[in-house]
């Protein structure tokens, strides 16, 4: 069910509003403007109904305030107010309003509007994820990579915690497709981006399909010993899933991990330790692939089969 949340001073007013359309949605009603703003905040409303007059902060505030913040700006406002003039209605408008409501309202007429502005949003929230979602594997794409780990880099500076960067890239994948066909290998793709994902699940993690066959990760509030240890889970579950490859290179399909874990602060960029990443990721590939091998906090590198350091001189790379 859909949750609206009604912020009105008057309880009468709210109380009735609420009973329009407690049926059909999930609705919270609120007396006042700053407890609207933190639930507004806090929870997933599809829609906010907002009286104008109120004493403190009244509803222009409010809404000028709700268009500020990232976490709420898109939450559709509709004004009820019993102000019925032009200059109100055109300025409720104009700092974000999508809709406007003059009291005394007929009960059919506020659930028509409000049904119309939940579905415009249901639509908006719809294409916004399918143009975030790598339309192959379900994953998220790069553009919700790009996007959300920006956001994610100054959360981390902010709290001053752990943050793990690593790439994946499938091993041998062009002998893959060579060897079994394009389709075989989109389907490869999805499998580990699929497995991947089932281990990245946290509120905290981050997983995406960066381009190819090359994804990315990010982890908040893991060591570095713990990212490591998590990635290299990750990495062997891709080789159980044994997936035949071309006994030429591989018996089973694997990946590579690179990693660094960091302390973000104000002064290091995202774009720099991602860069990191790649470069370990560079190293597991050296290094005799299907392992991972990892920054730590003061860029020390860790492998994960240290022996294959020395073969990797005498290694004939199939490619
Ligand atoms: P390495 O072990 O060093 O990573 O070697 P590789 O062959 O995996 O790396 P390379 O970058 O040479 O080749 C990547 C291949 O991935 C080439 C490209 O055709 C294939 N590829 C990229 N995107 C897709 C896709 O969406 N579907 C399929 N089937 N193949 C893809
Ligand atoms: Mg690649
Ligand atoms: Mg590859």
């Amino acid at each position: 069910m859909e949750k609206i949340l009604i912020v009105d001073d008057s309880p009468v007013q709210a109380a009735q509003l609420k009973s329009i359309l407690e049926n059909d949605y999930d609705v919270t009603a609120v007396q006042d403007a700053k407890e609207g703003l933190s639930l507004a905040s806090e929870r997933n409303y599809s829609l906010i109904l907002l009286d104008v007059v109120m004493p403190g902060m009244d509803g222009f505030m409010l809404l000028k305030t709700l268009q500020e913040e990232v976490i709420t700006q898109k939450i559709p406002v509709i004004l009820i107010t019993s102000l019925s003039d032009i200059e109100h209605e055109e300025q409720g408008l104009t700092l974000g309003a999508v809709d406007y409501i003059t009291k005394p309202f007929h009960p059919l007429i506020v659930k028509a509007r409000v049904r119309t502005h939940i579905k415009l949003y249901q639509y908006r929230k719809q294409v916004e994820y399918q143009s975030m979602t790598d339309q192959l594997t379900g994953v998220a794409n790069r553009r919700r990579h790009d996007r959300y780990s920006l956001v994610k880099w100054q959360e981390a500076t902010r709290l001053h915690v752990p943050f793990s960067i690593c790439m994946f890239d499938i091993d041998y994948f062009k002998v893959y497709n060579d060897t079994f066909g394009h389709p075989a290998g989109d389907k490869v793709i999805t499998a580990v981006a699929q497995t991947a994902a089932d281990r990245l699940r946290r509120t905290t993690d981050f997983f995406a399909r960066y381009g190819g066959e090359e994804f990315v990760a990010f982890l908040l509030g893991d060591s570095a010993s713990c990212a490591f240890e998590h990635l290299q889970t990750i990495r062997r579950s891709v080789e159980d899933l044994k997936i035949p490859h071309n006994p030429k290179v591989s018996q089973w399909v694997t990946i590579s991990i690179g990693g660094v874990t960091v302390i973000p602060r104000g002064d290091l960029s995202y774009s720099s330790y991602l860069k990191i990443a790649d470069t370990m990721l560079y190293d597991a590939k050296r290094f005799g692939r299907n392992q991972v091998v990892w920054a730590g906090e003061s860029m020390q590198q860790w492998l994960e089969r240290p022996q294959d350091q020395q073969q990797v001189q005498e290694m004939k790379e199939f490619v």
